[in-house]
């Protein structure tokens, strides 16, 4: 799963389809290669490994989640940096084989969007190609979003991975100025070389039947392609 950029509700979109997920009987692994902007304490309940590790029901343990954590706001390197540290490269993919014999299926979460930085040598897209499962793309739903939704699933065709679809998210404080919001779904339907597999609203608890019917869909649809392996 990657995001049009930073901030658009892959977290929150993520454990929405965790959830979905497991209520339809998968077990579902969750993996966000690298984490920046977490701190301690209370913030640590709001951090994205552990919001995913409790959306996947606490399965194994939230450090198989995420594996490196940075405190900085940055993009991961420059946020290990910031602790005289480095993110290791290694790591970031071999965290993931670790959820293999553990779940049917794995929600690896992005970091920011497809050409952001994960360590000194790799940017998300690399990572996201060496993994090579299908990718769902998260959009805000914002002015703007038509251009970064079209550009982020051109750029994921490119690297030849199998786009699921794009999850358009009501961003947490919609702008109410914002009058894009009301036609960017129907543009993003003209326009996007890839399914859209519906809309969610900020406070939503649960994925709604009929996105996760399609989510689905397009999944068994991925897998029947024979080219790649599980995941969402
Ligand atoms: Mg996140």
């Amino acid at each position: 799963m990657v995001g049009t950029d930073t901030n658009v509700g892959k977290t929150y979109v993520g454990c929405l389809i965790v959830q979905a997920l497991r209520k339809r009987g998968h077990r579902v692994g969750v993996y966000k290669p690298v984490a920046s902007g977490v701190g301690e304490d209370e913030q640590w309940e709001q951090s994205d490994p552990y919001l995913l590790w409790q959306a996947a029901g606490r399965m194994a343990s939230v450090h198989l989640v995420c594996p490196q954590n940075f405190r900085a706001p940055l993009a991961p390197p420059a946020a290990a940096e910031a602790e005289g540290k480095s993110v290791d490269g290694a790591l970031l993919r071999d965290g993931l084989s670790a959820w293999e014999p553990l779940c049917d299926l794995v929600l690896v979460e992005g970091v920011g969007g497809w050409f952001a930085p994960v360590s000194d040598s790799d940017l998300v897209c690399d990572l996201a190609t060496e993994f090579g499962y299908p990718v769902v793309v998260v959009a805000a739903n914002r002015l703007g979003v038509i251009n970064h939704t079209l550009l982020t699933v051109q750029a994921v065709h490119h690297a030849g991975l199998h786009v699921l679809g794009v999850i358009l998210n009501d961003p947490f404080q919609a702008d109410r100025q914002d009058l894009s919001t009301r036609s960017n779904y129907r543009y993003l339907a003209r326009f996007c070389n890839a399914p859209i597999l519906g809309q969610v609203h900020h406070g939503q608890t649960e994925l709604p039947d009929h996105l996760t019917d399609r989510l689905l869909k397009r999944w068994e649809q991925a897998e029947d392609s024979a080219v790649l392996g599980g995941g969402a």
